[in-house]
């Protein structure tokens, strides 16, 4: 029988690749593609340190109004068109569901606990009304659970584990279209046109430098096919190689907030990178290569999605206690561009003014202000990333500031990136910091990684006054590190004995229960 179906988008802003969308419009006879945009991830907040949301800076939800504004022109050329509404999901849609009679609603699954919530009131509704729900895995290459029930009902937690496990992904949809059922009846429901980023009472944007890079399928297609052109540096591929002060034409795809907003599929990405693999012949190989960086994405997201309270320290059972500091001048600096590092602060530029910076800049910015430097809590750096990148992704984003903080999966806290060093040697004249810290475009290149050290007529003849017009570094990095790293040491000797405590008192409970036992018998 033919009936009403419902596609509610969410991530998963494409066409291609979309078993949510193919679904849908089987045997149905109106096709309702449907998203809501949610007040709180849209309303300004006069309060957050940037222009923007409670949730979100500017440049990210800029990215997602372009990306809808792309998926209604798409829809609208196979005759159909977004719905787009305003409210709290679920609700909406749950009305939704009565006021259209639907009888099939398909959406695709998202692993992120605030989505899981939200679906389950969805899905249950749904189920009470007796309407069929599909909610097919696409935004990962695998299925997390699939994973987990492979290993025992636990998340692998290293990368090899998590491939041996993997194997193949499924082969992306193949479905085009030439055209999509029509739309039914919508009532006297409001349906909104995509706002421009002006209309959401951010304030005066207009004198914020704006990502170059825009949200949106077309674009992510095109910036594949740009990036998979060059089948040598495809092939060759190889991370952590590649300069992270490259910003005119960065050093890796910059596909990720098309992934993350799944404008991309990464079945599909995946797809393509073999074909060019099975045409070359050699090519770089996991965890290097691009299939590689591929395969982390859906490693954090498997582990995140096995984990419970994966997004904090406490009661995280695979995240190491650590009694990080609280210092809130630090941290403004640092979130600021203000620590009076000019490497430090170039890439937390970029990343406020763009949204996006290079792998290696987010290592070398998450380490200063954890165990690096500043000893602050890896949870606030987290805070100002998921801000503030276009590309902020819940499992990955946490995951990866796991990771450079020494809290899981990595452990070598002593390794340090130097603030000085590190930059220099792959931007030695510092062209990076001049064009991201203009204040310091005229130092000499012996000084831009530490202007503090210029003598002051080097300062005047550069027009810039160290400790007036740009800071003296709040903290010394030699000391800091140092002590960082005693602490570190220190925590980590409390974890291990701890773990020693924990398990000798089970060998002791053990033992006793034996006793008892063999007493009793
Ligand atoms: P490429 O090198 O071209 O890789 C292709 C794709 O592989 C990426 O788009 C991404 O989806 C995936 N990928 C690459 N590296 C990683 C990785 N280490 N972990 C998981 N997936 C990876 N990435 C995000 O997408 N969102 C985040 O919120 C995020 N936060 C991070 C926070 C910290 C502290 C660090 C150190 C890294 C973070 N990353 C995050 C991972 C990584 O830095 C970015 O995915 C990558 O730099 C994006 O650029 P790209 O698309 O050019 O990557």
């Amino acid at each position: 029988m033919e009936t009403n179906s419902l596609v509610w988008f969410r991530k998963g802003l494409r066409i291609h690749d979309n078993p949510a969308l193919d679904l849908a419009r089987r045997g149905c006879k109106h096709l309702y593609p449907v998203f809501v945009l949610d007040p709180h991830y849209l309303d300004a907040d006069r309060n957050a340190f940037s222009p923007g949301s409670a949730r979100s800076g500017f440049n990210r939800i800029q990215f997602l109004l372009e990306s809808l504004r792309d998926l209604d022109t798409s829809l609208r050329r196979l005759g159909s068109r977004l719905l787009l509404l305003r409210g709290e999901p679920a609700p909406v849609v749950c009305r939704l569901l009565k006021d259209w009679k639907i009888g099939k609603l398909c959406f695709e699954f998202d692993t992120e606990p605030y989505g899981l919530a939200r679906d389950k009131q969805v899905k249950d509704f749904a189920s009470d009304c007796g309407i069929d729900v599909h909610s097919p895995v696409s935004h990962t290459l695998f299925n997390p659970s699939d994973i987990i029930e492979k290993n025992g009902g636990k998340p692998p937690l290293t990368y090899q584990s998590f491939v041996a496990l993997a194997g193949c992904p499924v082969d992306p949809c193949a479905t085009t279209y030439s055209e999509l059922p029509p739309i039914g009846e919508t009532g006297d429901y409001e349906l909104l046109s995509v706002p421009k980023i002006e209309d959401l009472g951010y304030g005066d944007i207009s004198q914020e430098e704006l990502s170059p890079f825009h949200g949106g399928e077309t674009e992510a297609l095109k910036r594949l096919d740009q990036v998979l052109e060059d089948k040598a540096w495809v092939t060759n591929f190889e991370k952590p190689k590649g300069d992270p002060s490259a910003f005119l034409t960065p050093a890796t795809t910059v596909l990720s907030p098309y992934l993350k907003f799944g404008c991309l599929s990464s079945r599909y990405f995946y797809k393509r990178l073999q074909g060019i693999y099975a045409s070359v012949g050699k090519h770089t190989k996991p965890p290097v290569s691009l299939v590689g960086q591929l395969l982390w994405r859906d490693f954090f997201y498997t582990v995140a999605f096995g984990t419970p309270n994966f997004d904090r320290m406490k009661g995280n059972k695979i995240c190491k206690q650590i009694p990080w500091s609280e210092n809130e001048e630090l941290l403004v600096a640092w979130r600021d561009g203000q620590t009076g590092y000019p490497w430090i602060d170039a890439i937390m530029i970029q990343l406020k003014k763009w949204g996006w910076i290079h792998h290696l800049a987010r290592h070398c910015v998450a380490c200063f202000l954890t165990r690096g430097d500043m000893f602050i809590h890896w949870e606030k750096g987290r805070d100002v990333f998921e801000r503030l990148l276009i590309d902020s992704d819940w499992a990955i984003n946490n995951g990866n500031w796991l990771w450079l903080s020494c809290s899981s999966f990595f452990y070598q806290y002593y390794r340090i990136y130097s603030p000085i060093s590190f930059g220099k040697k792959y931007d030695p004249s510092g062209n990076y910091i001049r064009h991201f810290l203009p204040v310091l475009k005229d130092f000499p290149k012996e000084y831009i990684y530490e202007p503090w050290t210029a003598p002051l007529s080097v300062q005047k003849k550069a027009n810039c006054i160290i400790g007036k017009d740009y800071p003296r570094p709040v903290v010394d990095h030699e000391n800091a590190s140092k002590e960082c790293k005693k602490k570190m040491g220190e925590a980590f000797a409390s974890s291990s004995s701890k773990k020693q405590q924990n398990h000798n008192d089970s060998n002791e409970i053990a033992s006793l229960k034996s006793k008892r036992r063999k007493k009793t018998e």
